[in-house]
C-alpha cells in the first residue's frame, strides 16, 4: 500500500456499553463512544449544603461534567436534596454522584430523597460490610439503584480491598503449581472484585448498561496494568485515575503519565484527577488538568490554547511571560460566555513567542500569534492572524492590544 507508515492519533477506541447519567433533561454519557468526560468531587463538609453547592458551582463552571461528594452520614444524605436545589436555584444542572462506603445501604434506604436528588451512586465492594452482612448490604444498594433508576460506580480501590475476596485469590494462587507473583495476585484482585461486583449486580437486576467500573491504585505501572487486563476481560465503561495522585507537580505528572498511556490505547471512559489540594489552593485546578491532559491529546477540545515558547537568555524582560500567562487565564475565564456563542471556539490556538528564532514561524501556525521582540531586536511585535502578518504593536499596552485582537477574532 502507498499509505505513510508514520500514523498518528490515539489507537481505535475500546468498545464499551454507553452509560447515561441524567439530571432532569440533562444528561451525560459515558463509554460506547461518548467523549471522554471529566469528573471531579468536593472537598467541603456535605452536611453544609450551601458550601458544598458553591464548590460543586465552580467545579462545574470550570468544566466538571459531573461532580461526586461524599455521603457519609445522615446530616449528609438529609443535606444532598438541599444541595440539589441550591444547585437548581443557581442553574447549574451538573449530575450529582453519592460516594458511599461502609453505610450507604442505610442511608440510600433511610433517605429517598437522597437517593433521588442523586443522579449516580459509587459503591466500594470493600466497603460495603463483611461477611454475611456485605452481600445483603450490598444488595440493598443495588436494589436502591434499581428503584430509583440510577447508574452505579463499582468502585474497587486497592486501598479498601475486599478482604474476603483477597484472601480467596491468594488461596488460588498457593493452589498453582507456579505461583503468581505477589503483585499480579493483587492485580487479579483487583479486577476479579470489579467484575464479579458487576455481575452480582446484573444478577440483582441492575442493567448492563447502568455499570462503570473502576480499580483505583496510586503507582503508574500499577495503574496500566489493572486498567490493561479490566478493559480485556469486560465491556463496561471505565473511569481512570489514580487513588491519591500527590500534590502539586508530582500529583499532575504521576495522573498524566498513567492515564495517557491507557488512553492513547483506548482504554478509559471517564477520567478524574485526583490532585491533592496545597493549602489555599484552589479544587478546580484538577478540572483544568483533566481537560488539558485530554486536550493535548488530541482528544477533546475545551479551551483555546496558548502555545508559548519556554523562553531563554533572548527574551528581553518577563513581559512575554505575563502576556502569556493573562492571555491562557483570559481565554479560560471568557469559555463560559463564549461557549455556545461562538462554535468551534475551544479549538483555537494563539501562540506567545519571546523573539523572532521561532516566534514568527510559530505563530504563522496559530489562529492568532505574538512574536515579542527579543534582545537587540527592534522594540516592535508583529501579530499574525491565520498564518499572515496583519499588525505590529508597540509600547507598554501590547497586553490589551493583544487581548482586544483575540477578542475581536473570536467575534468575527
Ligand atoms: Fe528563546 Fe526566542 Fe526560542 Fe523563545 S522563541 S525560547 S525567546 S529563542
Amino acid at each position: 500500500s502507498s499509505s505513510s507508515p508514520i500514523a498518528s492519533g490515539p489507537w481505535a477506541r475500546r468498545v464499551s456499553r454507553q452509560v447515561t447519567i441524567s439530571q432532569g433533561a440533562h444528561q451525560v454519557q459515558v463509554g460506547g463512544g461518548a467523549p471522554v468526560m471529566v469528573q471531579s468531587m468536593t472537598n467541603t463538609d456535605t452536611a453544609d449544603a450551601i458550601g458544598t453547592a458553591i464548590q460543586i458551582k465552580d467545579l462545574a463552571r470550570a468544566g466538571s461534567e459531573v461532580v461526586r461528594l461524599t455521603v457519609n452520614s445522615p446530616e449528609a444524605a438529609a443535606a444532598v436534596p438541599a444541595i440539589r436545589e441550591q444547585l437548581d436555584r443557581m442553574g447549574v444542572d451538573v449530575p450529582l454522584v453519592g460516594d458511599f462506603h461502609y453505610n450507604g445501604h442505610t442511608l440510600l434506604m433511610d433517605y429517598p430523597e437522597c437517593a433521588q436528588a442523586l443522579s449516580k451512586y459509587r459503591i466500594n465492594p470493600g466497603n460495603v460490610g463483611k461477611g454475611a452482612k456485605r452481600d445483603t448490604q450490598y444488595a440493598q444498594m443495588i436494589e436502591a439503584a434499581c428503584k430509583y433508576d440510577k447508574p452505579v460506580r463499582i468502585g474497587v480501590n486497592w486501598g479498601s480491598l475486599d478482604q474476603a475476596l483477597l484472601a480467596r485469590i491468594m488461596d488460588e494462587n498457593a493452589q498453582r503449581a507456579t505461583p503468581w507473583p505477589a503483585q499480579a495476585v493483587m492485580y487479579e484482585a483487583l479486577v476479579t472484585s470489579a467484575i464479579e461486583n458487576a455481575q452480582r449486580a446484573e444478577e440483582l437486576g441492575l442493567a448492563g448498561d447502568k455499570i462503570i467500573l473502576s480499580c483505583k491504585v496510586s503507582g503508574v505501572q500499577d495503574l496500566i496494568a489493572v486498567y490493561r487486563e479490566l478493559a480485556r476481560r469486560c465491556d463496561y465503561p471505565l473511569h481512570l485515575g489514580l487513588t491519591e495522585a500527590g500534590m502539586g507537580s508530582k500529583g499532575i505528572v504521576a495522573s498524566t503519565a498513567a492515564l495517557s498511556v491507557l488512553l492513547q490505547e483506548g482504554i478509559g471512559d471517564t477520567i478524574r484527577i485526583s490532585l491533592t489540594p496545597e493549602p489555599g489552593g484552589d479544587r478546580t485546578r484538577e478540572v483544568v488538568v483533566g481537560q488539558e491532559i485530554l486536550q493535548t491529546m488530541g482528544l477533546r477540545k475545551f479551551t483555546p490554547m496558548v502555545i508559548a515558547c519556554p523562553g531563554c537568555g533572548r527574551t528581553t524582560s518577563t513581559v512575554f511571560q505575563d502576556l502569556a500567562d493573562k492571555i491562557q487565564t483570559y481565554l479560560r475565564d471568557q469559555m463560559p460566555i463564549w461557549k455556545g456563542e461562538y462554535p468551534g471556539v475551544e479549538g483555537m490556538n494563539v501562540a506567545v513567542m519571546g523573539c523572532i528564532v521561532n516566534g514568527p514561524g510559530e505563530s504563522k501556525h496559530a489562529n492568532i500569534g505574538i512574536s515579542l521582540p527579543g534582545t537587540g531586536e527592534s522594540p516592535a511585535a508583529p501579530v499574525f492572524i491565520d498564518g499572515e502578518k496583519r499588525m505590529t504593536l508597540r509600547g507598554d499596552r501590547i497586553a490589551e492590544e493583544f487581548q482586544g485582537i483575540v477578542l475581536e477574532y473570536v467575534q468575527s
